[in-house]
């Protein structure tokens, strides 16, 4: 009997992989690229602040030592202090705020950021960005650095990673699919844990190879993609996708 030639809503794409064998699809069908979303801390910036040390100023000494056994893959701070009480709350906050004040006053761009904005802007792929950090910080980077992320959504935007609820609301601005997107940050725990969970492509950048640490071999979202600098990311979207506007 034959296949009926156009099947409703399903794409000529789509019918294509359809009758491609598996092999030939993996080699010759790349996915389209529509879009990059960024980490910012450590990811656009070299890293400044000292998480461990502001969870112990948080958590203090025993409280700090519990929870990173509890979850070696790292902490959520601001998800764990919302369960405080205000007044614990608004100390801890205010001691968070005086860690990232800290770190605003030597931010530097991390190198190769400039770069890989500038190509992926060459082939008109945008740049959204997903961070943890306020919406200042967001403002004094783009200031500062004069590279602008749009859509930008700082911790103001709940639910904050690692919940998918960012990234999905940029593909849906975009109106693009999360298959069509990558997410770069250098957090297994927030970055990859977001991009996995909203069904994008995801891609860690580990400058020191901390995540061969075997403590990570066995965590739940794993990265599609692993790079020590940004300087390698863009040969691995040209590789791995098409990046024809
Ligand atoms: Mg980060």
């Amino acid at each position: 009997m034959p296949l009926p030639l156009l099947v409703g809503s399903i794409s000529a794409k789509a019918i294509f992989l359809s009758v491609l064998p598996h092999s030939k699809r993996m080699s010759t069908v790349k996915t389209r690229l529509r879009g990059v979303v960024f980490d910012m801390d450590g990811t656009l910036t070299v890293p400044v602040i000292d998480f461990p040390s502001m969870y112990r100023a948080v958590l203090g000494d025993d409280e700090y030592r519990r929870m990173k056994a509890e979850s070696p893959s790292g902490i959520d701070i601001l998800g764990h202090i919302e369960t405080w009480p205000p007044d614990k709350q608004r100390k801890a906050n205010d001691t968070i705020a005086d860690y990232e004040r800290q770190g605003l006053q030597r931010l530097q761009i991390m190198p190769g950021a400039a770069e890989l904005c500038g190509l992926l802007d060459s082939k008109k792929i945008r740049r959204g960005l997903i961070t943890r950090n306020t919406k200042s910080a967001v403002d004094l980077y783009h200031e500062r650095f004069g590279i602008k992320f749009s859509p930008a959504l700082s911790r103001e935007f709940r639910p904050y990673k690692p919940d998918p609820a960012p990234l999905l609301h940029i593909c849906s601005l975009w109106e693009v699919q999360p298959n069509e997107v990558i997410m770069v940050g250098d957090s297994l725990k927030d970055d990859v844990a977001c991009g996995r969970q909203a069904g994008a492509f995801t891609c860690l950048l580990d400058q020191t190879g901390r995540y061969d640490s075997p403590e990570y071999a066995n965590v739940e979202f794993k990265p599609d993609f692993k790079v020590t600098s940004l300087a390698e990311v863009y040969s691995i979207l040209e590789v791995n996708f098409d990046l024809s506007p």
